[in-house]
């Protein structure tokens, strides 16, 4: 490197020696930026800082002309500085004026210089500014140079993210780096939280990124890397790991990058620019997440997501936090931030303290999303990088009913979302106020609504809303969130529990549904193509019947003297209900031989939610006692459209002809049969869709605490005859009909129906 100060690491510890200088801020931007051109032999350097109105604003330069520090204003898609921004990558050339993208600035004074060498100022992957050194010599910067440029770059973005240059700026041009944000996901659970970020994960924070003695941090970084590979050979060994399935995938994913000489390289080559092993792993990692935002194909994401877990277990190999990240104490009005958690890792937390969630990921059906509903948490997923995007205590708002984040949010948007709170506290006493009113349309068909449940903490909902019953309890949930199988006595206490809470109204226990999405933690995957099609549910109870049987004994004996009411999920064939049903006989006939007490009366049901029983309805309603449909997986399987998959999840319209037809079947099959049949999707749980079921003939629905109160106001306010009638004409249309949506929004409209 042709540098005549001693090259980065002294660079480097100069720049440290100006950190800790009590100077302004200006003070020491204008200092670093002589530093680094000093060492760099650049006659110029300069500092970019990207504002809030998404402009950059030159704020340091040594070469230029000093007059137009803080007057040289550049759009984001201006120049070559605007695509170092842009596209987060580092952009080094001899003869820049020949570029495409070079604009004349003449303020600057920039034309008689030839090189140019810019890296974008990065923090968590997110631009805050961009560092540019020129020269007036036709010259080519060496990778060295690059990289030592980056490095430097680190330090300025602590200094932009510490929010020390505010003070610099004028109103409304402020740096970026803690400028509010407005980001639009899609809402998984509704309600609004107002409060403070709390990373699920903790960013580790590196306190110390300049290094002291370099070879020392070379034998530190070396050494955390083998201890990563170890770690993660002992996990692929582990017994206890899931040997197969997308677990361990991941570990392998892992295993090959912990060994990829690309990515050790990076980070010693950052070491040798003088950082410390963390600082080293830390500017990588960042480098990796600016590339993951810019990359559109979903399997290099993916991967580029396990580099990133990766760099934070090295991370916490360097700052001794090995075991992982710590459980603190909630402060009030938490908003959980997550890429993606378990179920069992949301309810650890003490959820009286919490008032939102945000993921990257998450699903609307997923059951994280079931578990953040039943806590009553609004939450909101797909939100890109927002864990890169926050730091921990930042304000933060979650729309958890239009999918959208407020981070940061300006006091007039917070007043905003004040109302909407207030507002939303009162609707929520109006539907409480109209909890014993029964729900009869406004022409007289009563409707019979359920709750969805699976956990004790659902249990309070049926007292709070006045519901019929437990339209649906998903009895995998316990197995979900606990760490090892629930013992015989464990769900026997829970079943117990929950028709106690239900005090005499009908509840409608599932037997075990795991297997698809539907992971124990504790139990060894098996590798399928296709989980969801797989082995899972029944299929799993009726090859391995140990589980269903001493399932179903629980609820037999949890039900001593009262009503059972049970139903199988994934039923294909109406074989497997009998074969299921011949298991409950089997288990009264063993509780009944050995003198324990029965259930008053047991009910057994399917839950209709594979498409081919459509073409076995009547030989089902025979065999049946009631039946319940599952719009979440009939759905799903109807369009072949992955449920869990956003790309695919809301690509088909249920209240399209072809799918309400499906499930018009289904009513009028039922009523034929005279067996009562509920709907338990989360299709009930909207109101315009809840509707729509009521119109094609369903009169029991089972819904998501949180939808109670709006679909019964719905209810209340509706003649069904005349969306009967609108709608039954339109299902058999000839002419070619999307979907039904729009029709019933209109009806809705027209009629002032509250949705
Ligand atoms: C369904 O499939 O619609 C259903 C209610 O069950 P789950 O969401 O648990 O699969
Ligand atoms: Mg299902």
């Amino acid at each position: 490197m042709r540098s005549a100060l001693g090259g980065p690491r002294v660079l480097l510890r100069r720049l440290r020696e100006v950190m800790a200088e009590p100077v302004s801020a200006q003070d020491r931007l204008d200092k670093i930026v002589v530093l680094i051109a000093a060492n760099m032999v650049a006659e110029v350097c300069s500092v970019y800082v990207l504002r809030v109105d998404g402009t950059l604003e030159l704020y340091a330069t040594e070469g230029l002309n000093r007059s137009a520090v803080h007057l040289t204003v550049m759009r984001i898609d201006e120049g070559l500085v605007g695509t170092v921004a842009r596209e987060a990558e580092p952009i080094s050339l001899s003869n820049a004026q020949a570029h495409p993208a070079f604009s004349y600035r003449p303020e600057t004074g920039e034309e008689i210089y030839h090189s140019f060498l810019g890296v974008p100022i990065l923090r968590a992957g997110n631009t805050l500014g961009v560092l540019v050194v020129q020269n007036r010599a036709h010259r080519s910067y060496t990778e060295e140079e690059i990289e030592a440029l980056q490095t430097t770059a680190m330090v300025l973005a602590e200094i932009i993210a510490s929010g020390e240059l505010t003070a610099l700026a004028l109103p409304g041009a402020e740096p970026a780096a803690r400028r509010p944000l407005h980001l639009t996901g899609s809402a998984l659970s509704e309600g609004i939280g107002l409060g403070h970020v709390v990373l699920h994960e903790p960013r580790i924070e590196v306190t110390k990124v300049i290094a002291d003695d370099v070879p020392g941090e070379l034998d530190r970084l070396d050494h955390a890397v083998e201890t990563l590979r170890a770690s993660i050979d002992t996990m692929l060994e582990d017994e206890g790991v899931a040997r197969v399935g997308e677990h361990r995938e991941i570990l392998e994913a892992y295993r090959m990058f912990a060994h990829d000489r690309g990515w050790i390289n990076r980070m010693r080559e950052a070491v040798m620019t003088g950082l410390t092993a963390e600082g080293a792993v830390e500017r990588v990692q960042s480098d990796t997440r600016a590339r993951m935002l810019r990359m559109t194909d979903p399997y290099l994401r993916e991967r580029m997501h396990d580099l990133d877990d990766l760099a934070n277990r090295l991370l916490r190999q360097l700052t001794g936090r090995a075991g992982g990240p710590e459980k603190m104490a909630l402060p009030d009005n938490a908003i959980i931030v997550a890429r993606n958690m378990s179920p069992a890792a949301l309810l650890d937390y003490d959820r009286t303290r919490i008032r939102g969630l945000v993921l990257e990921e998450g699903a609307a059906t997923s059951h994280l999303t079931i578990v953040a509903r039943a806590l009553n948490i609004a939450a909101v997923g797909h939100i890109e990088n927002i864990v890169g995007l926050v730091d921990a205590g930042d304000p933060v708002i979650v729309d958890g009913v239009s999918g959208e984040v407020h981070v940061r949010p300006p006091t007039d948007v917070e007043g905003v979302y004040v109302e909407k709170v207030r507002f939303r506290a009162k609707r929520l006493e109006q539907y409480a106020a109209l909890r014993d009113v029964p729900t009869v349309t406004r022409d007289g068909v009563a409707i019979d609504l359920h709750l969805n449940a699976g956990l004790l903490v659902d249990l309070p909902h049926i007292d709070e809303t006045g519901a019929s019953g437990i339209g649906l309890f998903r009895t995998e949930l316990q197995f979900m969130i606990a760490s090892a199988f629930p013992r015989t006595n464990e769900q026997l206490k829970l079943y117990r529990a929950v028709l106690d809470a239900a005090d005499g109204r009908p509840v409608v226990f599932r037997t075990l549904d795991i297997g698809g999405d539907k992971v124990l933690p504790y139990m060894r995957a098996i590798e399928e193509e296709n989980p969801a099609l797989g082995w899972r549910a029944i299929r799993l109870g009726l090859d391995r019947p140990g589980l269903l049987r001493s399932q179903v004994r629980a609820l037999l004996r949890a039900a001593n003297g009262r009503e059972l009411r049970l139903i199988f999920p994934m039923v294909a064939a109406v074989e497997e209900f009998d074969r299921a049903r011949h298991i409950v006989e089997r288990e009264l006939t063993h509780l009944r031989r050995h003198g324990h007490g029965l259930p008053e009366r047991v009910l057994v049901g399917v839950m209709l939610e594979v498409p081919s029983l459509l073409f076995q309805l009547d030989a089902l309603f025979e065999r049946i006692d009631f039946a319940s449909v599952g719009s979440n997986d009939l759905v799903q399987f109807l369009f072949a459209a992955d449920r869990g998959n956003p790309r695919v999840a809301d690509r088909f319209d249920p209240l399209s002809p072809a799918a309400l037809n499906a499930l018009k079947t289904i009513a009028d099959a039922a009523e034929r049969h005279g067996k009562s049949v509920t709907l338990c999707g989360e299709l009930a749980s909207r109101p315009l869709e809840a509707l729509a079921l009521a119109a094609i003939g369903y009169r029991k629905l089972s819904l998501s605490p949180a939808a109670y109160g709006p679909v019964k106001a719905m209810f209340l306010d509706l003649d069904l005859g005349a969306v009967a009638r609108l709608v039954e004409p339109l299902l058999k249309s000839e002419a070619h009909i999307a979907s039904l949506r729009p029709h019933l929004k209109a009806f809705a409209e027209t009629t002032g129906l509250p949705l």
